[in-house]
């Protein structure tokens, strides 16, 4: 298993379904990174490190590195530290991070929060900065969404910049409510005027605006790390490892992906923690098919819509469709906060139920998979 993710550590714990299968999950940290909590863990109202002994079954051994290539001819995983695994079966769940901004300025000025280490550097400058100090979320994604929330709710002057539309994967009531909560609480948004330029003290936008900003935070884009495409294996442009419908690489029927990183028939659904899970557990399924000599399952996940905090006692509830298109329906205020709180407490709780009993994910299946998943993956929105 490469990264102990969402998708990585569902599926080192699934793979125990069959006894005697020799399970070591490598990554990078120590501890499992609850990114979904990462912007509360930015603003001081949560934490996002869970320790991977309340999390995997005894049989998983956890190694401690990161893996820098996949040899599949010699059948070994290349590790940082110079070690080298051999495998009879790859699950590649190395998951998502932040792209790098190409606008002017942004690498050098702007801090993000897409991986924990990014996330404690932006929680020591925000640290910095006084209360009144302006604080430009750029990115009208779900995170930029989350980001701008919790820290205007902790009393910051928050800017959020939208490249294009706020939310652009909910429905109109949806955003409108959105909308609503972040007016109430001093946000300054602005819509379809991108960041054209960021300097240490202001950002620019398209338009010529010139908007003063302590600390800017880069919320927008999407990446994967370079690990499949390192290792020969084909990719999609994005850098996903292209499989098949049972999440077999397309090059080698012994590397499966699952997560983020997993590009399946390359219409890859979107980044998220919701279907990460159900992934891993069907990567983990189709390894134990192959084991078996039986036919794995093609890939089969419905969705039921999205989901996103407005601090910490709102949230809206967005209803989709099997597909993932929104329908007018949302659910918000403090009913939505506490779907929010379940579904992100249900994030780790099902990876540690798979701890204690595998097989025992089950998850909503709809057909047939949508052409291209609705919504955009949650950091994708332009600046
Ligand atoms: C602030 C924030 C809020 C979010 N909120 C939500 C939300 O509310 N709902 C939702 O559905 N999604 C949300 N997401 C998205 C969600 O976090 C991701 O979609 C999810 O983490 C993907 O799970 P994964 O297992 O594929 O990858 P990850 O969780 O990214 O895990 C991948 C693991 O692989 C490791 N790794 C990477 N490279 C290597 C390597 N070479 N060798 C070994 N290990 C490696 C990484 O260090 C990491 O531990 C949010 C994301 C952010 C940043």
């Amino acid at each position: 298993m490469i990264g102990g993710g969402y998708a990585g550590t569902l599926a080192a714990n699934r793979l125990r379904m069959r006894p005697g299968v020799d399970i070591t999950l490598v990554n990078p940290r120590p501890a499992f990174v609850d990114r979904i909590r990462l912007h509360q863990f930015v603003a001081g109202t949560g934490e996002a490190e869970v320790d991977y002994g309340t999390l995997l079954g005894e049989e998983v051994r956890l190694v401690v590195d990161s893996a820098t290539r996949i040899d599949t001819a010699a059948r070994t995983v290349e590790l940082a530290s110079g070690r080298a695994l051999d495998y009879d079966y790859v699950i590649y769940a190395v998951g998502s991070t932040g792209a790098a901004p190409s606008v002017p300025g942004a690498a050098d000025f702007s801090f993000s929060l897409s991986e924990l280490e990014l996330a404690q550097r932006l929680r020591t400058r925000l640290g910095e900065v006084p209360l009144n100090g302006q604080v430009t979320v750029v990115g009208g994604g779900l995170t930029g969404i989350e980001t701008a929330a919790e820290l205007a709710e902790r009393g910051r002057a928050v800017t959020l910049i939208c490249g294009t539309t706020l939310a652009p994967t909910f429905s109109a009531p949806g955003r409108r409510s959105i909308a609503k909560w972040l007016s109430r609480h001093g946000v300054a948004v602005f819509e379809h005027d991108p960041v054209a330029e960021v300097r240490p003290d202001a950002v620019v936008l398209a338009s010529g605006v010139v908007r003063s900003s302590a600390l800017t935070i880069w919320a927008a884009g999407f990446g994967v790390p370079g690990l499949a495409r390192v290792s020969g294996l084909r990719t999609d442009v994005l850098g996903r490892l292209l499989t098949d419908e049972t999440l077999t690489s397309v090059d080698d029927d012994r590397v499966v992906a699952a997560g983020d990183a997993a590009g399946p028939s390359d219409r890859p659904l979107r980044m998220s923690s919701y279907a990460a899970g159900p992934l891993g557990a069907q990567a983990a399924d189709t390894v134990l098919s192959r084991i078996a000599g039986t036919e794995p399952e093609v890939l089969s996940l419905a969705f039921s819509g999205e989901c996103v905090s407005l601090g910490r006692r709102s949230a809206v509830r967005q209803l989709a469709g099997r597909d993932d298109s929104p329908v007018n329906i949302y659910v918000g205020g403090r009913a939505g906060a506490a779907v929010k709180e379940l579904i992100c407490t249900l994030g780790v709780g099902k990876i540690r139920r798979e701890a204690r009993k595998p097989g025992s994910l089950i998850w909503p299946k709809g057909g047939p998979r949508p052409e291209q998943s609705a919504a955009a993956p949650r950091g994708v929105t332009s600046p």
